[in-house]
């Protein structure tokens, strides 16, 4: 039903052998699914050697041969969607139809980048003198260590393992243990495409001991992180420590800006659902609800009426509308928002516990009457707790917007072409949707400012994350 869990170090699926390991857990049921086994120092410098003699041969493979390879895994991964959308179902929480969008999209965005690798084009630039050819050219980067968390089993790994592939880099990725089938799943679609042994290892273990051993290896040139904040300072200056590179996907806080003359109504459907996809477990979750007051009652009753009727369960069950939590970290974070909410006056308009005796299931939660300096108004929630609060003016909500450290996503509902463009230009944010939440695809860049990071995945911004730079002057 699940699936085996093994280390993939230079073409050998790796288990066993008095290897250290934890269980992997079904939040919907709080038992165990699987044993996965951890990386020793030894599996880590394995994967470090293998990596760096691969990349030879992968640099110099051609751009179009890469590409057939990754798009045969492409391929792979749709024809596998099912298994690999219940793999992730069982071991993360989300309904099964949002787990195989999941993995339908991670598809697409092997091939997205198996194209655009054949367009890693450089440029001639004039030269000063007769006869000098001035050329910049891109090259991959080298090995790359990657570290990915456990909301998007699949489709975080894919964006990084992808961009590395097509750049001509091989990578090293530390997938979550507490949702590890997923990558292992995407893993096997390369190895069964053809991948030549050590241009992608998957790794688990400690987090903190993969980490501190893999960055500082002179043998890795650049790293790539999604998840918290703290972790991305931390990964980033022992990145730094080597002059490497480094691509931060950090937490976000992302305001949501509904305009009087936006449909409350239509408005409050469409951002429910994205607000609860993954039970709020999303780093571009819409999170701090600010409505323009003549539409803030109409806007609450239909959220908060979508909230009521949202069905929770078992992901695998049909009719699921919104699964577990991951992991029971989560459920307390969830209280403590709660708890800080009632206690500065925050009334709950639906939700506010746990549900059920078993799993790590909570409520969709509706918050009003919040200050803006309450825990939820100010800590990335990562859950599906929506504070929902009014404004006045333009120029008041755009200040309170901004008012936080965190810069990753944004989304605003107006009729008004002109509020739009205005909208779009005064909020501090990686990616700011205008009555849309479609700021998440494969030909776009997806990255945050502030605190929320730096760099993007995605586009060809995304590719050029792999690359170095080269300037030639040729006389
Ligand atoms: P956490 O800060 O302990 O871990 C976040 C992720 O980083 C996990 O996947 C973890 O395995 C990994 N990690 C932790 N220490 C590491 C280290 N030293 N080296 C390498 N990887 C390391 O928190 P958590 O309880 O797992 O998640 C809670 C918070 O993390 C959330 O509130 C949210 O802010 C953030 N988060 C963000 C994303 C995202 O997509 N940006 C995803 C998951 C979690």
């Amino acid at each position: 039903m699940y699936t085996d869990l093994a280390l993939y170090i230079d073409g050998k699926w790796r288990s066993g052998e008095g290897r250290k390991g934890e269980d992997v857990i079904n939040p919907a049921t709080g038992k165990a699914l699987a044993h996965l086994p951890h990386a020793s120092k030894a599996d880590l410098d394995h994967a470090l050697a293998a990596a760096d003699k691969a990349f030879a041969v992968w640099k110099s493979t051609s751009a179009y041969d890469r590409s057939k390879i990754m798009r045969k895994a492409a391929d792979l991964l749709r024809e596998r969607a099912d298994h690999v959308a219940r793999v992730q179902t069982q071991e993360q929480g989300k309904p099964y139809p949002e787990s195989r969008a999941e993995v339908l999209t991670s598809a697409d965005i092997i091939d997205w980048y198996a194209e655009e690798g054949r367009r890693a084009y450089g440029r001639i630039v004039p030269g000063r003198q007769k006869g000098v050819r001035q050329i910049v050219m891109q090259e991959p980067v080298g090995v790359v260590a990657a570290f990915t968390p456990w909301n998007f089993p699949t489709l975080t790994p894919v964006r990084k393992i992808a961009g590395a592939l097509a750049a001509g880099c091989t990578i090293i990725i530390k997938a979550s243990e507490e949702t590890p089938g997923g990558c292992v799943e995407l893993v096997k679609c390369f190895a069964d495409a053809g991948l030549p042994a050590g241009v992608l290892n998957l790794v688990f273990g400690v987090p903190a001991e993969v980490s501190e051993h893999l960055i500082p290896s002179p043998l890795v040139k650049k790293i790539s992180f999604t998840g918290s904040i703290p972790v991305g300072k931390h990964l980033a200056a022992l990145a730094a420590k080597g002059m490497k590179k480094a691509t931060m996907e950090l937490g976000g806080h992302s305001p949501v800006v509904v305009f009087a003359d936006a449909d409350p109504e239509k408005a409050a459907d469409v951002i429910a659902a994205f607000k609860y996809r993954n039970a709020g477990q999303v780093c571009i979750s819409p999170t701090r609800f600010y409505v323009q007051e003549q539409s803030y009652p109409k806007f609450l009753a239909r959220f908060t009426e979508y909230a009521k009727g949202l069905k929770l369960g078992d992901g695998m069950e049909k009719g699921t509308g919104m699964g577990p939590l991951a992991n029971p970290r989560r459920l307390d974070a969830m209280e403590s928002f709660v708890n800080d909410a009632k206690e500065r006056g925050g009334k709950i308009q639906t939700g506010g516990s746990r549900h059920g005796n078993q799993g790590f299931f909570f409520q969709p939660t509706v918050i009003t009457d919040v200050p803006d300096d309450s825990k939820i108004m100010t800590q990335e929630p990562f859950g599906p707790v929506a504070p929902i609060v009014p404004f006045k003016t333009f120029d008041e909500v755009v200040e309170r917007a901004n008012s936080l450290e965190f810069g990753l996503a944004a989304y605003a509902f107006t009729a008004s072409g002109a509020t739009a463009t205005a909208i779009g230009d005064a909020i501090q944010s990686g990616m700011v949707g205008v009555n849309s939440v479609a700021i998440s695809t494969p030909e776009t860049p997806f990255g945050g400012i502030k605190e929320s990071g730096y760099g993007s995945e995605g586009g060809v911004e995304g590719l050029h994350a792999y690359m170095n730079t080269k300037f030639i002057s040729q006389a």
